[in-house]
């Protein structure tokens, strides 16, 4: 069956692997929306190959560059966060696929589960702010959410066939542990950007890469599971998987302990959300286990990575704590981006904004966005 697919922050690295499994895909998927942020050039290119219903990039300063690149095109092209909701609710999608960075794919995504569409979830950021939000707006509309993330993609794989929740002992979240795994502690105050930026095994945006040196990506990771797979906080373990083989792994009461290994190329569980519950064949490395031979597994260093322990306890605590917790990563990480900070000031500046924090809204969506804004102001004030 031909799906019709919209996919939000096209023009990033989640984007630009899904618009590769699409083409590759038979029968393809029809693509009738993608946005971006300020790329017009990427995004024009895309519009006249992939030629969707609607377009939009979100910053009006690249308007009309964007309108200029496509004259001609029959695609409609937008503007602005109304324009990238547009998007998301109303390019006759049946699938939308989530991958804009940060907070900004909240509202997108939520207005796409509105309108009953089915998610294939990248923008972890979003389930972290608004998890409840999400889930519940997710059931009200029968919208189903598919996560892309390798390591949820995995979960979801050990999941299947539903088994109740009281029959899972432990979910294991694999990490690679970053580059700075061996790194000993007494050095990391001399981390520049550009050893935060060299990956050990994956190759993926700016945020998402210093979240994984922090390994406050994997802290992000465990409050998405906790809302994607209703998993209590002390049901989750984090586990450091330097070859990235083993995505992550799920343990059951008797002792059995299943895992989903794979190559390290996103455009497998991108494909999976995609087909899902089908499975379809992709032109990627094909896993040789003989050829690894070695797989090993350590406990993080929470003493190192102080970001690990902030997203448990804001997870823990709930309420808007965790859109605290991501507002003021997203300051810290883009200050550190912009050789503002440094590494180190990265968990420092979380862990002061955490703790100024006074929840004065609950968890509707109006507070979580007050939360938002409270702590990117707050998180802005640091030095
Ligand atoms: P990138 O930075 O490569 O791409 C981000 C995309 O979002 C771009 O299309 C960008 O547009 C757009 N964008 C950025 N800011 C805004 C904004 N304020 N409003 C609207 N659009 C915006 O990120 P990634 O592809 O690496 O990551 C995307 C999401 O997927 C993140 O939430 C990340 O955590 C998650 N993820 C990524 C993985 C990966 O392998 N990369 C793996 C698992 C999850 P423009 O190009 O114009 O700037």
């Amino acid at each position: 069956m031909r799906k019709k697919i919209a996919i939000l922050g096209s023009t990033g690295s989640i984007g630009i692997s899904t618009l590769k499994v699409v083409r590759k895909l038979k029968p393809p998927f029809q693509v009738t929306g993608l946005t971006a942020y300020r790329n017009a050039k990427e995004l024009a290119r895309q519009i006249r190959i992939f030629r969707p219903r609607v377009a939009a990039i979100m910053d009006w300063k690249f308007f009309p560059q964007l309108k200029a690149l496509t004259r001609g095109m029959p695609t409609r092209i937008l503007a602005g966060e109304e324009g990238v909701m547009a998007v998301a609710a109303e390019s006759g999608a049946d699938l939308v696929l989530t991958a804009i960075v940060g907070a900004a794919g909240l509202k997108p995504t939520l207005s796409a589960i509105q309108k009953g569409k089915d998610i294939a979830l990248a923008n972890k950021e979003t389930m972290v702010m608004a998890g409840e939000v999400v889930t519940r707006e997710a059931q009200k509309s029968g919208s189903r959410i598919l996560p892309v993330d390798s390591e949820h993609c995995a979960v979801f794989q050990c999941l299947a066939g539903a088994p109740p929740l009281s029959e899972v002992y432990k979910v294991l979240l694999t990490a690679s542990g970053g580059p700075f795994r061996n790194l000993h502690r007494k050095h990391f105050h001399k981390i520049t950007l550009k050893q935060a930026l060299n990956h050990p095994t994956w190759r993926m945006g700016p945020k998402i890469t210093i979240d994984s040196a922090t390994l406050m990506n994997k802290g992000l990771e465990v409050i998405e599971a906790h809302f994607l797979f209703h998993m209590p906080f002390d049901k989750i373990d984090i586990v450091i998987h330097p070859e990235s083989i083993v995505h992550s792994m799920v343990e059951f009461i008797d002792g059995s302990v299943l895992a989903q290994m794979g190559t390290t190329d996103m455009q497998i569980p991108i494909q999976y959300a995609l087909t899902y519950p089908a499975r379809a064949r992709t032109p990627v490395e094909r896993l040789d286990l003989t050829e690894i031979s070695e797989l090993h597994f350590e406990k993080p260093d929470r003493r190192k990575f102080p970001c690990v322990d902030l997203a448990y306890e804001a997870g823990k605590r709930g309420g808007t704590y965790p859109s605290v917790l991501n507002a003021a990563n997203e300051v810290a990480v883009g200050r550190f981006l912009n050789r503002e900070i440094t590494f180190t000031q990265i968990p420092e500046m979380i862990e002061k904004t955490l703790a100024r924090y006074r929840p004065l809204t609950n968890g509707t969506l109006d507070g979580i966005l007050m939360a938002d804004l409270w702590a990117r102001k707050e998180a802005s004030k640091i030095s």
